[in-house]
């Protein structure tokens, strides 16, 4: 008999009441290491008391009014945003998957109002996860979240990754934008290096093609910069914005220059829930924490000692794992054995940690881990390698 809930996810058998930093106290009362932070998401860690303060206080005065109505909150947490960042202008949803959709539709919609309505094609890479509309999984394209789902919608060309060459001749006439994520989340903590990232602008520019950074994953101060482009030195046209952007509240944004959102008048898309004032006092709390310079020093050095501890556990147990990748606090550990067992045996040491594809662990930990945690989590990691080395 199915479930009563969709059965759509194959979960581990941990079940949570309760949560303060870093830690999750499960049902049965064992506390656990959260190395996962629900996919990035609580960058903040759990109970943040800045944020519990934001949202009860938001809770007792107003939660949703439409947006045919101006919304305070809504209004500072954009200005925030453009404050801080390349972007002109924000849209706000709900989540990842709806940034992905309205990105899409806001390059397509440039180009039309341009009087190039042929310039529709969208140039994504193999091994992107962009979300799991119908949109966002005919952006990313892999097998396992298109099959049986088809027809998907037209107009995207999937290229390899790091393939130059493929990349200067897939931009046509016909190129709308090019969607990337600056390092890959779910395809394995993937980097795009700053080289390629200079070179991918420098390309879109001659051909005046759009570029939209998927950010959902790797934003919001994770890699030690607010947003992960920063390293590069670049800027996008379009970014994707959610998961840490909420601290653990729903939230996502599209942020966009001016000229690639020109397109995007009254009437042309909208959103009941997206930017609502509880959400998004919410969100100006998480990003004038995460924003501050000394914050994002901070991420960088807990990062460096994550990082650091990481190459010794390696170095100690080869036949458990290969190599350490990724940037700030979005780190993987590519495994020798299946990272599944390894997540597995990580929960027998109450650690949480995050698998991906290309047979990588992921550690999306909170933001402000602390020394602590960080030696607490090498310590345990270290503990689950040894159990396995011994099975
Ligand atoms: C999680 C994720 C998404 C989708 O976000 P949802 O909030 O799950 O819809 C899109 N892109 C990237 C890079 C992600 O990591």
């Amino acid at each position: 008999m199915i479930s009563a809930v969709l059965p759509t996810y194959n979960r581990a058998p941990l079940a949570f009441v309760k949560g303060e930093g870093s830690w999750l106290t499960a049902e049965d009362g064992n506390r656990y290491l959260d190395l996962g932070a629900g996919i990035a998401v609580n960058a903040l860690g759990h109970a943040h008391p800045d944020l519990v303060k934001t949202l009860t206080e938001q809770a007792q005065k107003l939660w949703h009014v439409s947006n045919v109505y101006k919304i305070p909150e809504q209004e500072t947490l954009a200005q925030m945003l453009t404050d801080r960042t390349f972007a002109d202008t924000v849209f706000f949803t709900n989540s990842g998957t709806e940034a992905a959709e309205l990105a899409i539709k806001m390059a397509r919609k440039y180009w039309y109002e341009k009087g190039q309505p042929e310039r529709t094609e969208i140039i994504a890479f193999e091994g992107a996860f962009h979300g799991r509309s119908t949109g966002a999984i005919a952006a990313a394209g892999s097998e396992k979240m298109v099959k049986g789902f088809g027809p998907l919608m037209p107009g995207f060309t999937h290229l390899k990754w790091g393939d130059h060459d493929a990349l200067r001749a897939a931009i046509t006439e016909k190129t709308a934008a090019v969607i990337i994520e600056p390092i890959q989340g779910e395809g394995g903590i993937r980097i795009v290096p700053d080289q390629c990232l200079k070179g991918l602008r420098d390309l879109c520019d001659s051909t005046g093609t759009l570029l939209i950074l998927d950010e959902v994953q790797c934003g919001m101060g994770r890699t030690g910069r607010l947003f992960a482009h920063e390293w590069a030195g670049i800027t996008p046209d379009i970014m994707m914005v959610a998961k840490g952007i909420g601290g653990g509240f729903p939230l996502g944004a599209v942020l966009a220059t001016e000229s690639a959102a020109s397109g995007m008048i009254a009437g042309t898309h909208g959103s009941t829930y997206g930017g609502n004032p509880l959400a998004c006092a919410v969100g100006a709390t998480v990003l004038s924490i995460v924003s501050e310079p000394a914050f994002l020093d901070q991420v960088s050095r807990t990062a460096s000692a994550l990082r650091q501890g990481l190459e010794g556990l390696v170095a100690s147990h080869p036949t458990v794992f290969e190599a350490v990748r990724g940037l700030g606090l979005m780190l993987g550990l590519k495994c020798k054995l299946p990272n599944t067992d390894v997540v597995k045996a990580g929960y027998d040491e109450k650690v949480l940690t995050v698998a991906a594809a290309d047979n990588v662990l992921r550690l999306l930990p909170a933001l402000n881990l602390t020394e602590t945690d960080v030696a607490e989590a090498l310590r345990r990691l270290d503990a689950a390698a040894t159990a396995l080395e011994q099975a």
